[in-house]
This record gives structure tokens, sequence and C-alpha cells, in this order.
């Protein structure tokens, strides 16, 4: 090291220098002398320097020559004074890197500054031992003004500072404390990432571990730390500096592309990342050919990155990613820290605080951003991540493929379905699951034997696989498909354990299917056709009969009575079996041309093509009630069904084949408001009687004030010698408007408003008069009897004995004169209370008919127990000629007179039919043959007339 110093006492020379020295006080611990330094840019080896006048006034020039390492050396001239009365020892401190003003581009990296000092007078300063600063002890005599030239390395001098040296000390001090926990919470962060990465193998993992090392990397070179560990020469660190800079940004782009998952948006997203890492790679390179230009580039990155990445998020956002909406945050700092450095760099933020605190900003950013990835990482569960072992990942694929489990649990009989399956069925959860022999119920009546066989098959051989496709009913009664797959499942002993696989909904194929194979017409359960199929073929039969003269279609309705108390007491499945056994019956009744269909639910339809005339369409529609009528076996118990039939026929007045439809249905309608169990034609009364029943009501209610309501007596004849034994009273309503309503029409209206009381009493009151009368005047009228028929609800009001009881004594009859005509269905409706009723007024002299035996239960254990001493056999036993009518005829008539009972035939419309009934031994009989139903004058006539013939 050479120094000149030459002084030079030219007090007449007063060369100018710019800056006033600086007075040291001895207070301040730290003097910014910064801006009390003066540059001098010497294109030569010496530099002349004039020094601050001393105390003595007197400027001299010193001449100080360069040590030789620069070509060109930069000077720095600055003066300090010291005004006081003490020594004092000073540090003059210029740090090798400083953030603040060190720039965007072309940044400058720091480096060694001072290559030394050269003061006015005295002692050359001393450098001190430092690793990032350059550091030179002054020591400044009382009243001194001292010039100092410094030589600098580089071609500025950011900062210079003058320390008091234990103040300085003491700084330095701090700020290995804060970097030393700074670096701490960095290094851990970062190991604790990478440590996450090994355990949970997410892509996110490794980039925020990579963005967490470089950080660290970063800070071990800003604090010093490098250089200490491994002795780089002082302030030549620039080449890390810039390669960790450019690391942070290489990693953050790494970060963004794994934690947003940009290769699943678009591959685009993917080369374009690839392409900026290539990029920031060959940065590497640049560094090691000049640090500062690489540096430049990746504060540019970063810079780029922040508003860049911040687009990227708020886009992911509002398309809902989450994983992007978490990351605002963060990412908020991070634009909130950039600017901020960005400031300081520029040199608009000078602080000896703003580096230490952006250096700590850095490391929270990167706990921020650890903490967010964990949350996600975990927040998925321990399925999120990449690490799943083989049972659960078919676990997952099943809920993937949405198929449903199916487990049997051979040992314990129980079957067990995830929810997906109960839901679609509309079932409660835990509906499907039981023994095997419960499904049985929810299975179609067709697939039951089939499911059954299999499993009992693959339980029994112990291997082969369940393959099935399947109905289960869903609660509101339609099917659905299932296939179900599953194998068996082996235990130690070789025998089946349990029987798992899947169910699929195949519903939709299925139909698809069937679609093509048996078009859309036909119904689900019973194969037949419904009504869209229906209502064309009947409009075929239309057609052909506006062609053929003779052809005459009638549709039947069907409709089964109480069908859904049926499905309630015994359940949808036996409901079912039931329907299809209808169903079938029904079929064997139909010639081909014929057809028959389910509409929905219970009701049946029929096209009737086969069968013109009234007759042979009312004895089918027998065979129809007949047919239902047959008990229904089954497991250990019979079922009884009625239905109610209603008759439309086709008269070519109808121009749609809905009309004929409607038109039965009036008919079933009005079949089933009798009480069900009959056959009805459909009328245009039935319409009135279905349209404005209300009307009828009213009309009821004025019929008797109004007179309208007549009596008529249909005679009774002994079938020995045909004489009349006696009468049945039998109601007529002469509508004023709608002429002759027949009973059948207007007694279920009067039963369900209550009038039938009223009419039941003046039927009675009349026909006991008007038998009185006839005992009085007819010849021979002393021995007639006059039946009258009861209602239910007559029967059901204890009035009735009394009613009797009044009529009895005001007509003064003789014993079973008047007898009460009742239904069995009246009775069998609360029997223990009727067998009473009956027996009051079997006492009170009244005599009991059992009217219509053989339509309703006919149940001859009944029979006996009742108190009735005549037997009324139902007109439907004289007409058809099946086999076994004249076998139960005959029991019939045997049996009531085993029981003391009378028999009268009704409906005896032919000698033959009269000859029959002769035959059988019955004793009475009533039907046209023998009159029909007339008034009270016609009666008088015709036993007149009688008279006359025998006499
Ligand atoms: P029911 O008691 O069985 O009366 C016999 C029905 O058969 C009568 O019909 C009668 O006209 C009819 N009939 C009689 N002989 C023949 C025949 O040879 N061939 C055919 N095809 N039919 C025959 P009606 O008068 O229309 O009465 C129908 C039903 O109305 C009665 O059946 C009865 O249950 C009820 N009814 C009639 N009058 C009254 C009444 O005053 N009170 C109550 N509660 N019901 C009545
Ligand atoms: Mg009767
Ligand atoms: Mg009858």
């Amino acid at each position: 090291m050479v120094v000149c110093a030459l002084v030079l006492a030219a007090a007449g020379i007063a060369p100018a220098h710019a800056l006033e020295p600086v007075s040291v006080p001895v207070e301040t611990l730290a003097l910014d002398l910064s801006n009390a330094i003066e540059y001098r840019r010497e294109s030569t080896e010496t530099i002349q320097v004039s020094t601050a006048p001393g105390p003595d006034g007197i400027v001299r020039r010193i001449e100080v020559r360069s040590r030789g390492t620069e070509a060109n050396p930069t000077w720095v001239v600055f003066h300090l004074a010291n005004n006081t009365d003490q020594q004092l020892d000073r540090l003059i401190v210029a740090p090798h890197f400083r953030l603040a003003g060190s720039g965007l581009l072309w940044p400058d990296l720091g480096a060694s500054r001072i290559a030394a000092i050269t003061p006015s007078q005295g002692f050359a300063p001393e450098r001190q031992p430092s690793q990032d600063a350059d550091v030179f002890l002054v020591t400044l005599d009382p009243g001194s003004v001292v010039t100092f030239v410094a030589e600098l390395r580089t071609r500025d001098l950011p900062q210079v500072t003058l320390w008091q040296p234990n103040a300085y000390k003491d700084s330095v001090n701090a700020y290995t404390l804060y970097r030393g926990i700074v670096l701490g919470i960095a290094g851990l962060l970062a190991l604790f990432l990478t440590i996450l990465f090994v355990v949970k193998g997410s892509m996110m993992f490794p980039a925020t571990a990579a963005l967490a090392w470089a950080v660290l990397a970063y800070l071990c070179i800003d604090f010093g730390f490098w250089n200490k560990v491994f002795h780089v020469e002082a302030g030549a660190d620039q080449l890390y500096r810039a390669g960790s800079e450019v690391m942070i940004a290489v990693t953050l782009v790494i970060f963004l592309y794994a934690y947003l998952n940009l290769n699943r948006w678009h591959v685009r997203y993917s080369h374009v990342v690839l392409m900026t890492l290539l990029a920031l790679s060959a940065l590497f390179g640049v560094a090691v050919y000049d640090p500062s230009i690489a540096a430049g580039i990746a504060r540019m990155v970063l810079a780029g990155l922040g508003v860049l990445g911040f687009v990227l998020i708020i886009a992911m956002s509002l398309r809902g990613y989450d994983r992007a909406i978490m990351l605002i945050p963060t990412w908020l700092l991070f634009i909130a820290w950039l600017a901020g450095t960005g400031l300081t760099l520029s040199g608009e933020l000078v602080n000896d605080l703003v580096q230490p605190a952006l250096a700590g900003g850095l490391v929270l950013l990167v706990l921020l951003l650890g903490f967010t990835v964990m949350q996600h990482a975990f927040a998925g569960g321990s399925i999120a991540d990449g690490l799943i072992n083989d049972a659960e990942r078919r676990a997952l694929a099943l809920t993937g493929a949405g198929d449903i489990i199916w487990d049997w649990d051979v040992t314990r009989d129980r079957i067990y379905t995830s929810a997906e399956a109960e839901e679609s069925l509309g079932f409660k959860r835990g509906a499907l699951e039981g023994p095997a022999r419960d499904w049985l119920e929810v299975l179609h009546p067709q697939d039951r034997d089939r499911f059954k066989a299999t499993l009992d098959a693959v339980v029994e051989v112990r291997r082969g696989r369940l393959a099935q496709t399947f109905r289960l009913r869903a609660k509101d009664g339609h099917y659905q498909w299932f296939r179900l797959r599953a194998r068996p499942i082996l235990g130690n002993d070789g025998e089946v354990i349990r029987c798992v696989g899947t169910l699929l909904d195949v519903t939709d194929a299925k139909t698809a299917q069937e679609r093509l194979l048996h078009d859309a017409v036909h119904d689900n359960l019973t194969g037949l056709p419904n009504r869209e199929l229906f209502l064309d073929r009947l409009s075929a039969a239309m057609t052909r009969a506006q062609a053929d003269a003779a052809a005459r279609p009638a549709v039947f309705l069907i409709d089964i009575d109480r069908f859904r108390q049926v499905n309630e007491s015994l359940g949808l499945s036996v409901g079912d079996s039931i329907l299809l056994t209808v169903a079938r019956r029904l079929g064997r009744l139909l010639k081909p041309l014929d057809s028959l269909a389910r509409l929905e639910g219970d009701h049946f339809a029929i096209i009737l093509v086969s069968e013109q005339t009234p007759e042979r369409v009312a004895a089918f529609a027998d065979a129809v009630r007949r047919a239902i009528r047959a008990a229904i076996a089954f497991g250990e118990r019979e079922i009884f069904l009625t239905a109610s039939i209603g008759i439309a026929m086709y008269d070519r007045e109808q121009r749609e084949p809905d009309d004929i439809v409607k038109n039965a249905e009036v008919a079933v309608a009005f079949a089933k408001r009798l009480g069900g169990d009959r056959i009805e034609t459909f009328r245009p009364s039935l319409r009135i009687a279905a349209g404005d029943a209300l009307t009828l009501e009213a009309d009821l209610r004025k019929a008797l004030e109004r007179d309208e309501m007549k009596v008529y007596y249909q005679p009774i004849v002994r079938i020995e010698d045909r004489s009349v034994a006696g009468f049945e009273a039998l109601l007529r309503w002469d509508h004023p408007k709608r002429g002759r309503i027949p009973p059948t029409d207007f007694i279920p209206a009067a039963e369900r408003s209550g009038l039938i009381v009223q009419l039941g009493l003046f039927v009675l009151e009349r026909a006991a008069k008007q038998l009185d009368a006839w005992h009085q005047s007819l010849p021979g009228g002393d021995k007639l009897f006059m039946s009258v028929n009861v209602s239910s609800r007559q029967l059901l009001r204890h009035d009735l004995i009394n009613d009797v009881k009044a009529v009895l004594a005001r007509a003064s009859l003789p014993k079973g004169a008047l007898k009460l005509e009742l239904t069995e269905s009246l009775v069998m409706e609360n029997p223990e209370f009727a067998t009473q009723v009956l027996a009051r007024l079997k006492e009170l002299g009244a005599g009991l008919a059992l009217d219509d035996f053989g339509t309703g239960f006919s149940s001859l254990a009944y029979l006996q127990r009742l108190p009735v001493d005549t037997l009324k056999i139902d007109q439907s036993f004289l007409k058809g000629n099946g086999r076994n009518r004249l076998v139960i005829l005959k029991s019939i008539i045997t049996l009531a007179h085993d029981l003391g009972m009378d028999v009268v035939a009704e409906g005896a419309e032919t000698d033959a039919e009269a000859a029959e009934l002769a035959g059988f031994g019955a004793d009475y009989a009533q039907g046209y043959l023998y009159g029909q139903a007339m008034t009270a004058d016609d009666v008088k006539k015709m036993m007149e007339k009688a008279q006359k013939a025998r006499a």
C-alpha cells in the first residue's frame, strides 16, 4: 500500500471544495455520511484533493495515489470535524450490499466498497474485520478537521455511516439475533414442507418446499450466513445472490403451476410454464456470466409473476375453483410485499429497517403458502393424496361407478344394500335390509323363483357368480329393473359366508330394450296391453263394426271391489299376485278376437267382439264376474274378490273409442255405488244418475210429498198349481221429467241420503194396508202374504222394530203374512246385531225372507243361524247353462227344506224354467212368467180372473 501524502503549503490557492466538514457530535451513535460525500472520478492513478480548512483556516492539498487494484478507481472525499474537546473513536462503515436503491434492472448486488481510506492528517484508518461491510476505525483529535479520501472498489458507495464503535456492535448483535430467528423459521419451514412431501406425495408439497428452500438460500446469503460458512471472499457473493433470486422466481412459477393444477385446465398452461422454466433456467447461465443481468431479470419476473398470478387466481376463483380462492389473501400480501420491495429497490423507500423487514415478509409469505397448501392437502381427507391401497381404490371405483353395494351375509341371512337402492325405490333407509326372504316381497312375482333358485344354487355349489336382472317394486307400486352381480365368499370351512357384489339400476336400459321388443304399450306387471293399446284396438274394432252391420263390440270395465283394502292388509306383493291371477283368469275367457287390457291398478278392460246378442254378452259378463269371485288361494288362506263390472255397447253413435270407455266408466261407477259386486250395462239414465246425483237426491226428497212413488206388486205363485200365494211390493218412481226410474237407480241414492228410512216405511205401510184390504175383500185373499224389501239402513236403525210393530198392529195381519226381505250382504254387515233384530221381528209376527240368495256370501253356516223362514234364490240360478248350476240349485232347495224354509225361485220367465223348478221341488216362484210387478187394481183384476177361471 503506497500512500503519498503531500502537504502543500499554498495559502494563496483556495481550490473549490463542495462540501462542508461534517461535525461529529459526541452523543450521536450513528451518522449517515451518504450525503456528505463527494465523488471524484479521475482517470489517473493519483488524485489531488484540497482539504477542508482547519481551525487555522488553512486549506491544504493532498495527493493520494491509487493502490492499483482498479483501472479507473472512483474516489470519495469527505471531511469530518471534531469540534469537541475530547478524542473521538468512530467506525466508518460501508455495507457491501444494500437493498435500498440497489435497482430493479442491473441491480447492485453488493461487493466490497472501500479499498482504502487516506486521512489528511493522523493515522490511516484501520480496517476492522467484517464479512458484510467495509469497516474502518478512525480517531479524531479534539478540535481537528480531517479530510478523508477513500478509494472505492465499486463505482458507487450506496451507504456509508459513521458509527460509535459500541453502538455498531450492538446493532450488529441485534440484527444477528433477528436474522437468526428469521433463518430458523425459514429453515424449519423448508424442512417441514419437505417432510410433508415425503409423507403426502402431492405435487403441491415439493413445489412449496422448493420455494421455501430458495427463500432460505436467499436469506442465508443476504444475512451473510453463507459467507461465514463457506468462506466466500467478502462481497464476492453476487453470483449466489443472483442465483437465489432466480431460484425464487423459478420455484414460484412451479408452485403456481402445481398448486393451481394448471395442467388440468389446459395443456397450453403446461407449455407456457415449461417455456418459462426453461428460460429461467437459462438465467443461471446468465448469472455466471453477469449476476446483475440475471438478478435483474429474476426481479422483473417476480414482479410479473405477482401481477400475472393475481390475474390467474382471480380468473380461477371466478370459476369457483376453491384452491384459487384460498390463495387470494396470501397473494394480496405477496403483491404488497412486491410493492414494498419495488419501492425499496428503486430507492424511494430508504430505511435501515426495510431490508430486514422485507426478509421477514418473505418468510411470512412462505409460511402462509405452506398453510394454504397444507390446509388443502389435508382437507381432502386421507384419500386426497395419491397414496391409497388397492382396497380403497376399489371402494372408490365402486362409488365412482355409481353401483349399489349388495352384500348378503349368508350365515346371518342378512342382506345389506347401500342407501341408493332404497332411495331410488322411494323406500326408507333400511327397507331393503334383512333376511333374503324379505326380498321376495319386493321382487316382481315372476322374478321371485329365479332369484331364490340362484341364491340357493350359489350357496349350495359354493362357487359361480350371481348375475341376474330382476324387477323390484318401488314404493308407489311400479317396478324398476336392477342388475345384480355378486360372487360368493367362502369361509375357512369352505362354506359360503357371504355374497358380495353390486346392484345397478338398469331400468332405463331395460325399458329401452323392452320398448324395442315389446313396445311401450304393455303393462309391466301383467304384460297385458295398457290403455293406449286398448284404445287403439277399440278404435280398430269400431272401424270394423262400421263396415259390418252385425258387429257390435262391447266394452267391459272391470273394477275389483275394495282392492285397496287387499293391498293394505295383505301387502302390495300379494296384491300384485292377485292381479296376475285375475289377469290370467280373464284371459282364459276370451276368444281370439277379443282383447283384455289393464288400464291401471285394479282396472281391467275387455273388448268383446266374439259375442253380439245382449243375452250372450250378459252371459259373458256373468262368466267374468264368476271368474273373479272364485276363491284365490294364497298360501294357507283363500281370498274372495268381487268386481264391479260396467258394460257399454257400441251403437254406432259414438265417434271416439274414448266415448265408449266413458260410458262403461259411468256404468262401473254406478255398480260401485250400488255396493259393488254387480254388473251394470250403460244406459243414458245412468249418466243422469251419475251426472246429477245431487238433483236426484233433491227430487227424491219431494217425491213422497208429490206422490210420485208408487208401490207395485209382483205375484209369487205356488209352483204346483200356479195359484197366487202372495206378492212382493216393489217401488216405482214416476219422475215428472225423467219418467219411470227403476228402484235399482234410486234406492242407492235414497240410502246415501237417509231417505230410505222414510221410503221404506212408506212401502211397509202401503203394502200392509193393501194386504189387509185384500185379506178383507179379495176372494181367497185371506191366505195371501206380502213381501217387503228392507234395506240395510233400515235394519240398522232401532226404529225398524217399532215401525213393524206399529204397522202390524194397525193392519191386524196374521202371523207371517207380512214378510221382510233382506239380502245376505245386509245381514253379514253386522251379523250379531242383525241376528238379534231379526229374532225380535220374528217375535212380533213378521216373516223373514232372505233375498237374492246365491249372489252374496251364500254362507250356509249363517243360514242355519238366521231365523229366516223363506229363501229367495236369485234369478241368476235360472239362467246360464253351466253343468253345476242344476246341481247347486237342487242342493240349495234341498238344504233350505232341511232347515225348514220355504223356497222362492226368482226370475222364472219360461215354462221350461218353471218345470225345472217343479222338478227340484221348489215351493214358490216369482217371475214374468206369472206376472210383472203391477198396480193394486191390476192385482184385483188378475185375482178375479183367476177366481172365475177356477169356478
Ligand atoms: P229384488 O228384491 O230381488 O226384486 C226382484 C226384482 O226382480 C224386481 O226388480 C223384479 O221386477 C225383478 N224380476 C221379477 N221377475 C223377473 C223375471 O222373470 N225376470 C227378470 N229379469 N226380472 C224379474 P225391480 O222391481 O227393478 O227391483 C229391483 C230391486 O230393487 C229389488 O230386487 C229390491 O232389492 C230393490 N227394491 C225394490 N223395491 C224396494 C223397496 O221398496 N225397498 C227396498 N229397500 N228395496 C227395493
Ligand atoms: Mg226383493
Ligand atoms: Mg231378489
